[in-house]
This record gives C-alpha cells, structure tokens and sequence, in this order.
C-alpha cells in the first residue's frame, strides 16, 4: 500500500477547491492499493482555504517548534492545523503498515525536494520513503 496526497488522484481537496491530478498516479491506482490523504484538511482546515508557507525554516523545523506556517495574504498563523494534519498522516501510515508514499511537490505539506512539508517531514521521520509527484 503506498500514501498518495489525494489531490494528484484528482480529489478536489487543495487550498483553492481544485485538485492536481497526474496520469501516472491515476494509472498506479489500477495497480496497487494506493491510500489518498490531504493532510490540510486531515488537520482541519476547510477547502478552499487560504494558501500558505513555511517561514523560517522546513517542515523539520516546524515539527521542532523552529518555524511556523502562515496564510500568504494575511501571515495569520496556521502552524497547528499543519502539525494536527502531520500527526493524522503519521497514525494512518503506522495503522496501514504503510512504507512508501508518493506527496505533491511545491506544498508546505506534501512537498519533498525543493522544501519538505511539515507532513513529508513527519513521514520521513517515521521512516517512510517518501517521493514526490506533480
Ligand atoms: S498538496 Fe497535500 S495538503 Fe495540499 S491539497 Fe494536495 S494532498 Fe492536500
């Protein structure tokens, strides 16, 4: 089984309603048992939301307390709906058994390579192997 962030299997859960869907995700969903997740809203946060980022650091940071998470327009502090929805991604992939999950790049959640989101972060450091799509 392998974590997906839903918005790359088309669900409509990013900050602005939409979704981000890639034919290759879509295409291993025929293939294996992938389980999506949108940590943003797993954390509580409603869809459409406000767009944020990670200020002062990477979602390592965040997770130890070093950075925060802030809305773009307003700078309003989001921090904990980010770590509540880290958390909540951390228990599902523990109860699943899940090694492996596949996050979108370029969010403060999801992202992996260019900076880690808070949930990749909270994922890697539980030892999942963690790419990235989109
Ligand atoms: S990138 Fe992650 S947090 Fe953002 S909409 Fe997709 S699944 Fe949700």
């Amino acid at each position: 089984m392998i974590v997906v962030s839903g918005c790359l299997l088309g669900v409509c859960c990013r900050y602005d309603g939409l979704s981000k869907p890639e034919n290759e995700i879509i295409k291993l969903a025929r293939l294996r048992h992938l389980l999506p997740v949108c940590p943003e809203q797993l954390g509580g946060l409603p869809t459409p939301r406000p767009p944020a980022f990670i200020s002062g650091g990477d979602g390592f940071d965040v997770l130890e307390g070093k950075a925060r998470v802030l809305t773009v327009e307003e700078a309003k502090d989001v921090t904990s709906y980010f770590l509540r929805g880290a958390m909540e991604c951390k228990r599902i992939v523990e109860i699943f058994g899940v090694k492996r999950a596949i996050l979108k790049s370029r969010s403060p959640s999801c992202g992996v390579i260019l900076q880690t989101g808070v949930a990749a972060a909270a994922l890697i450091l539980s030892g999942v192997q963690v790419s990235e799509a989109g």
